[in-house]
């Protein structure tokens, strides 16, 4: 539940960092605790409903009656937890609870209230009640224990006096801090600042995570080839990694063995990198776009929202290609970077807008190349910023500088992902490089040659190598 703010403060966004967290063994166990003991507390919390609901009582759901039950369990109950953290979990108890029952009042029956235990929660504190002075972390802990003291990774990268909170969480295999800032809309100078009249249509794919075609033919493509490459390579990865061991796997019920322990961990690792990769690649990719308006005054994007595939099962492969596009986070990421830099979107019904001719508006069968050519028009360019262009033509309200020259402008090409493996140099096996070693270094260690047969000593330079046909002598007597 957000904060009440004052009405009349300029507005603001809310952005949020994670950054990993660099520990003691005693630290880990320490953060470990509190994450257990809002576990607790979570567990508490669905139980004392449970119980509530078999006496037929209402269920304690505000976030009020819940503190005040907190208040009555007295101190220590909850560890190392102090009073804000338990209440953190008690807030997102009391938040998703009330989500639930609105949902279901809206006819959602499927929605279900919070039921599920779980060991580990995240912990919130708000502003004031921990300090963060450049990397160092302090966080706040029940009262009569030894302050928590815990190092960041890299620094937080919002300005100091915008800190709103900070969450302790597991994720991925790791711990990390999540920290939000709050942050003032980018002011423009007048000049510069995006009009909302100039408008660009956005086509979201998989190829291209973004085609742009935005005012006087200028068009922006960002390739997302090298993203798709990595969801390949990652499936063709865990299947490899899972093989072998998949037998070995514990059944339902069974308690598994240490060395299990150790493979599902590096299984969390490798999946958390991978969903890393993924993300950033994907932020990347939408502030390329975002600078890309910016620069040429846009202030409206149109964008076609093709979510209502998802609904439609198109087989095994192709079902996993639509999940693994991401596109509601694709669509988030975009109207996060658009709203901090003052930019519209506006969502619309993409259907039909990459079979449309973007010049004589007729229906064309479509291309199955990344070239669309009309054969009633002569109209001829690339498929995914043709339906670009007709997206930004469907802008509500019907904006008075749609685009007017069809793709006749300077098409800027971007890739995203430029940090995952194998954008760079080879294609064909991407992840076995040569290590990288520092600059006069030897490198990894090695075995020394065995001292086989063979000789690392040039044939050349080799006293003892025959080089004469049989019967011959190879030295001279005295
Ligand atoms: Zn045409």
């Amino acid at each position: 539940m957000p904060r009440a703010r004052n009405a009349q403060a300029a507005p603001a966004v809310h952005r949020t960092a994670r950054i990993g967290l660099r520990l003691t063994c005693a630290q880990r166990q320490r953060c470990f605790g509190l994450l257990r003991s809002a576990g607790d507390v979570w567990a508490c919390t669905l139980e004392i409903n449970q119980w509530r609901r078999h006496r037929g009582d209402q269920p304690a759901a505000s976030y009020q009656t819940l503190c005040r039950l907190l208040a009555e369990s007295g101190p220590g109950t909850f560890g190392e937890l102090d009073t804000t953290g338990a209440r953190s979990v008690l807030r997102r108890y009391s938040d998703a609870w009330f989500s639930a029952a609105a949902r279901r009042r809206a006819g959602a029956v499927e929605v279900r209230f919070p039921r599920r235990r779980r060991a580990l929660m995240p912990v919130r504190w708000y502003h004031g009640t921990f300090t963060l002075i450049g990397r160092t972390l302090r966080l706040p802990v029940a009262r009569g224990r030894p302050p928590l003291v815990v190092r960041l990774k890299r620094e937080m990268p919002y300005p100091p006096g915008s800190m709103r909170s900070v969450t302790l969480l597991f994720t991925d295999g790791r711990l990390c801090i999540d920290v939000t800032a709050e942050l003032p809309l980018i002011t423009h100078p007048a000049a510069r600042a995006p009009d909302p009249q100039r408008v660009a249509g956005i086509d979201l794919g998989i190829i291209h995570p973004f085609a742009v075609a935005g005012p006087g033919g200028e068009a922006l493509l960002v390739s997302g080839r090298a993203i798709r490459a990595e969801h390949r390579l990652h499936l063709a990865d865990t299947k490899q990694r899972s093989r072998p061991v998949a037998a070995r796997a514990p059944r339902r019920g069974q308690r598994g063995s240490r060395r299990w322990r150790k493979t599902r961990r590096r299984a969390r690792l490798v999946e958390g990198r991978h969903k890393r990769r993924v993300r950033q690649a994907l932020h990347e990719a939408a502030k390329t776009v975002i600078g890309w308006a910016v620069e040429r005054r846009v202030g409206t994007l149109t964008v076609g929202d093709p979510r209502g595939v998802l609904n439609l099962n198109a087989g095994r492969r192709h079902n996993l290609r639509l999940r693994q596009w991401q596109i509601g986070r694709t669509l988030q990421i975009l109207q996060d970077k658009a709203a901090l830099a003052g930019i519209r979107v506006h969502l619309v019904d993409e259907r039909g807008s990459s079979s449309t001719c973007p010049a004589c508006r007729k229906r064309i069968p479509k291309p199955s190349g990344r070239n669309l050519s009309c054969r009633h028009c002569q109209f001829a360019g690339h498929r995914d910023l043709a339906a670009a262009f007709t997206i930004a033509t469907r802008t509500p309200g019907g904006a008075t500088t749609t685009p007017t020259r069809v793709l006749g402008g300077v098409v800027t090409h971007r890739r995203a992902g430029r940090h995952l493996p194998g954008a760079a140099t080879a294609r064909r096996d991407p992840r076995r490089r040569p290590p990288r070693t520092a600059a006069g270094s030897l490198g990894r260690r090695r075995p020394a040659p065995s001292q086989g047969s063979r000789s690392l000593t040039p044939v050349s330079g080799d006293p003892q190598h025959h080089r004469t046909n049989p019967g011959e002598r190879s030295w001279t007597p005295l």
